[in-house]
């Protein structure tokens, strides 16, 4: 499965999640509720999961907890932030 394809899944897993919305919500209060108008247990958890990726991730630094200039760095602990105690060489 290539990039495109996933994103195909991500686009109608988003469209599927929208269409369950009360026309009286805005997405915001969609993302508080995602589970809303899903009837089974996948229906739920798909839900849950689409408002999972929809909701902006703040990363954190994996040894401090700072979400302060917070960069991609690798590795088993993959988030750090600048502090000469939290980045290892
Ligand atoms: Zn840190």
């Amino acid at each position: 499965m290539d990039d495109n394809n996933n994103n195909d899944v991500i686009l109608a897993a988003v469209a599927w999640w929208a269409s369950k919305r009360p026309v009286e919500w805005d997405k915001e209060k969609h993302l508080s509720n995602p589970r809303i108008n899903t009837t089974t247990p996948a229906e739920s958890d798909l839900a849950a999961a689409v408002a999972k990726l929809l909701t902006p991730q703040v990363p954190v630094c994996g040894v401090c907890g700072t979400t302060k200039d917070v960069k991609w760095v690798g590795g088993s602990n993959p988030y750090k932030c600048p502090s000469p105690d939290c980045v290892s060489f």
